[in-house]
Order: C-alpha cells, then structure tokens, then sequence
C-alpha cells in the first residue's frame, strides 16, 4: 500500500513556490502579502493564523494578523475587509472563521474580492470557479489534486467517489476531478448504501467529517483512497482521519495518512494562491 505523503508534496510545492516568490520581487520590487482577519481569542484559530504567517515567510512571502477583539461589529469588520479590498499592498485576504456567534461568516463571504480570496471560497469565487474560470481554486482539494498528479495518478475515465459535499471541499473536489474527467459521485447523508456506491470507485476522496468512519469493507480493491477527515479522537486520543487506515493493508493500493497527508497540502495550496493573485495582479 503507497502512502501518499502530502507532507513531501507539500515541501516541494513550498520549494517551487519559493523561486517563485523571489521572481514575483525581482520583477515587481515587493513580495506577494496575505493579511489574515482573526476575530476573538479562540485558541485553537490563533494556532492557525500564526502557522499561516510562518508558512507564508517560510517561502519568502510577508504575511500581516490583524487580530481584532471579540465585541468587534459586523460593520466594523465589513469595513477592514472593505480596506484590504482596495489596500494595493496586499495580494491575499483571509478571514479566519469561526468567527464570535454574533457575526456573519455569509458577510464575509459576499464582501471578499474575489481576486483577493486566497481560500477561493467566497460566493464569487466559487462561482468563477464552477463556471471554469477560477482566480483560485478551494485550497483543500486544489491539494489533492497536487497530491494525484505528484504520484502520477491520472483519474481520466476512472470512476471517482466524493464523501461530503460542503463549499469548502465535497463540492468543489467533485468539480475538480470532473474537470481532470474522472466521472465522479458525489456522496452525503442522505445517501442510500453509501458503502455499495464507494466500493465502486477506483477513487474515493473522504470528506465525511466523521471519525474513522470508513474502512477496509467499503472500498474495492486497489482502490486510491483520499481522507481529508480531521479529529482529535483517534486512540489514544491522537489525530485521526474519516478512514480507518490501520484497515487498509494489503487491500487499497494507496492512502494519503492523517497527519501528513491532505492537511499539510492546504496551507501550501493557500501560499500558492496568494502567490497566484499576486501575479495576477501585477499582470505577470
Ligand atoms: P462539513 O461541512 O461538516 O460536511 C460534511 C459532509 O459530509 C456533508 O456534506 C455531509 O452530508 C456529509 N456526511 C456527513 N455524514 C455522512 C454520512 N454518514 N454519510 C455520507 N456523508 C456524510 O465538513 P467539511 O468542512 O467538508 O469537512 C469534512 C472533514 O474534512 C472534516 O473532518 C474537516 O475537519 C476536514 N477538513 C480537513 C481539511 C484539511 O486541510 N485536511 C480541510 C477542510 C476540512 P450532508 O450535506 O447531507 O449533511
């Protein structure tokens, strides 16, 4: 069984994005900005936000937190994303959710340019998007799609299964892989058998938001197997994916691990999009 190590693609794309970066600033005498929105003290999201800034300095990039309190207004945060908006100095913009219950993840969601949506899920985005014309695309499965094509995995006429169909990675992992001409299913809770449909596809992306929630019984054999789950109830109370990978053994013929699998490819897959609208925007 390969393990796809997205942590390796991940510095690898990282490296790549580094001889980039130095010729965005050869060429344009600054280097590509992402400003990052954080709203309250949530521990965990401040974690996230500062790992965001190293990332982006650790391929040459500059990264700004604008860390705003927790009695922060919806019009008060409208008018910052507002300023970054028309900010020229900044390339990427990024509002960390959750935000505080009082305030609106669907505002933010209109207000974003859309050529400065470095997640690539803002309404417009996700509408450029879908209609094939992406500023950027949703950093999760735009990482996948990394992984795949690292491993020289081609998915063209091979029939794909999506688990999940958010905003964030379902829908648009679905989209993508139709565009690379798998012919795809996507897969939610209201699915009858989910495991008969799965152990259809040559690829499975998981994305079910459940812990260890698949295993060996429901993919086919051979089968290229993509977790994208997230949850710190695994044993011993260690992270763990929706898939029950220890299962998998000598049964699929590739799995990507958590940790170190999908995770590591989104924070990449974010630097490489701020460096893509910067160069965007500086007409290169
Ligand atoms: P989400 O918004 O909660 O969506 C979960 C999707 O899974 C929904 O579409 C839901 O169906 C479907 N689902 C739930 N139970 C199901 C079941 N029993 N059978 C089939 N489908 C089922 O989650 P998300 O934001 O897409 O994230 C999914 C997982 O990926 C989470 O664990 C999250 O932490 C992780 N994640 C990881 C990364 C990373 O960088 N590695 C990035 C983003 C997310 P309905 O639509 O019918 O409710």
């Amino acid at each position: 069984m390969l393990i796809l190590n997205g942590k390796d693609v991940a510095k690898e794309v990282r490296s790549t994005l580094a001889l980039r970066v130095a010729e965005f600033a050869k060429k344009v005498g600054r280097t590509p900005h992402l400003s990052v929105v954080i709203v309250g003290d949530d521990a965990a999201s401040h974690i996230y936000v500062r790992n965001k800034k190293k990332a982006c300095e650790s391929v040459g990039m500059t990264s700004q937190i604008i860390a705003m309190p927790t009695k922060t207004t919806q019009q008060e945060l409208n008018k910052q994303i507002a300023a970054l908006n028309t900010d020229s100095s900044v390339d990427g913009i990024l509002v960390q959710f959750p935000l505080p219950a009082h305030l609106s993840a669907d505002e933010v969601l209109k207000l974003v340019a859309p050529d400065k949506d470095a997640d690539g899920l803002t309404y417009a985005s996700l509408g450029y998007f879908f209609a094939g014309k992406p500023f950027v695309k949703p950093c999760t499965p735009e990482g996948v799609m990394t992984i795949l094509k690292h491993y020289g995995i081609s998915v063209e006429g091979r029939r794909a299964v999506v688990v999940g169909r958010s905003n964030i990675v379902g829908k648009p992992m679905a989209h993508l892989l139709t565009e690379a001409n798998a012919t795809v299913t996507l897969c939610h809770s209201k699915t009858n058998d989910l495991s008969s449909v799965v152990r259809e596809a040559d690829l499975v992306v998981v994305a079910a938001g459940k812990a260890r929630f698949l295993g060996r019984n429901d993919f086919k054999k051979d089968a290229i197997v993509i977790d994208v789950g997230m949850h710190h109830d695994g044993p011993n109370g260690k992270l763990c994916g929706d898939v029950r990978t220890e299962e998998l053994e000598g049964w699929v013929q590739a799995v990507t691990p958590v940790p170190g699998g999908v995770g590591p490819m989104t924070i990449a897959t974010l630097l490489q999009n701020t460096c893509l609208l910067a160069e965007k925007r500086a007409g290169l």
